[in-house]
């Protein structure tokens, strides 16, 4: 997966490396393997579970399984603004 299409219409890209799209996520169970493991060049962290992308525009976050978005994430509006109230 290198590059996709946001529903915001923004087009996420990973090509570039580095890059502000692609977060690391761990769990904090696997942060403690990851931690135990005798790792001495950081290429050789393992990479996480699932690919996690964020749009830089609408801070939608979506997550791979292998090529495929299979949950996507959207910023929950703020109710006090959506209701005029303070
Ligand atoms: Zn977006």
């Amino acid at each position: 997966m290198a590059w996709m299409l946001c529903k915001c219409g923004e087009t996420l890209s990973t090509v570039q490396v580095p890059n502000e799209i692609e977060l690391y996520v761990y769990t904090d169970f696997e942060m403690d393997e990851i931690n135990a493991m005798e790792i001495n060049d950081p290429l050789d962290i393992p990479d996480p579970e699932r690919d996690v992308w964020r749009c830089p525009h609408c801070e939608r976050i979506h997550v791979f399984d292998g090529d495929k978005v299979i949950k996507t994430y959207v910023l929950e509006e703020d109710e006090e603004e959506e209701n005029g109230e303070k």
